[in-house]
């Protein structure tokens, strides 16, 4: 049994970032395997899974979902190897500080080293990603800019829009991916949603060709040619 968790998708929900936890189960169906897809509400104790989904959110919200993490035995589950897509607010949280209210600094989670500051101004916008060779596309629209501790490696680098800094996006380390793309991101890359649940899963895949990839192909194509 495979479990995915989307965590307080109240508060870290935003563009529809709810949709990766429906994709992965979906994609994880359609090659046999046994799924449960649960949802962390406000209130609710982390529940056990092998995946766990963060997504955007805004400031205020950010803040609380923080807090609340904080508490419960996330932390430690991440320590233990615990698959995590982390997006945008998701990202920033998994850090060692974030400010993107003002100057007012919060400690985030501590697990990963990057930490992110207001940027000059905000990232609105259609994202291309280049990760090892392959393209990974999205939108972005964040006030925040991240910058990796030494040792963190960013997921890709920045063909179009902001990402982290305006060079790279993300971070990978471990089995925890880190992207400011949402869309939701894995409905829009079907190559990175099957590169989780693989890693999850400790096996490979057969290849699940659908209408995804095509979509996928035009958005890349599109974006390149810009
Ligand atoms: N609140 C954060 C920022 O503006 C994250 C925004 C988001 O998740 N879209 O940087």
């Amino acid at each position: 049994m495979l479990r995915i968790a989307t965590l307080f998708p109240d508060l870290l929900g935003t563009y529809g970032d709810g949709g990766n936890g429906l994709v992965l189960a979906e994609r994880a169906r359609r090659r046999g395997h046994d799924v449960r897809l649960i949802t962390m509400e406000l209130g609710d104790e982390l529940p056990e899974a092998e995946i766990y989904l963060l997504g955007g959110g805004e400031d205020g919200p950010q803040r609380l979902a923080r807090d609340l993490l904080i508490e419960g035995s996330f932390v430690s589950r991440v320590h233990d190897g615990a698959t995590v897509l982390a997006v945008c607010a998701g990202l920033q949280i998994l850090g060692e500080t974030f400010s993107v209210e003002g100057d007012d600094e919060f400690e985030g989670l501590g697990i990963v080293d990057v930490r992110t500051k207001r940027g000059r101004s905000r990232a609105v916008g259609e994202m291309l990603v280049d990760v090892g060779g392959r393209e990974l596309v999205g939108f972005e629209n964040h006030g925040g800019e991240t910058s990796l501790g030494e040792g963190v490696a960013p997921l890709g680098r920045v063909r179009r829009g902001r990402g982290n800094d305006g060079t790279v996006d993300g971070f990978r380390k471990d089995s925890i991916w880190a992207t400011y793309a949402h869309g939701p991101v894995l409905a829009l890359n079907p190559w990175f949603a099957d590169e989780i649940l693989q890693t999850a899963l400790g096996q490979e895949l057969d290849p699940l060709v659908s209408v995804a990839d095509d979509l996928y192909s035009e958005r890349v194509a599109a974006l390149s040619l810009r």
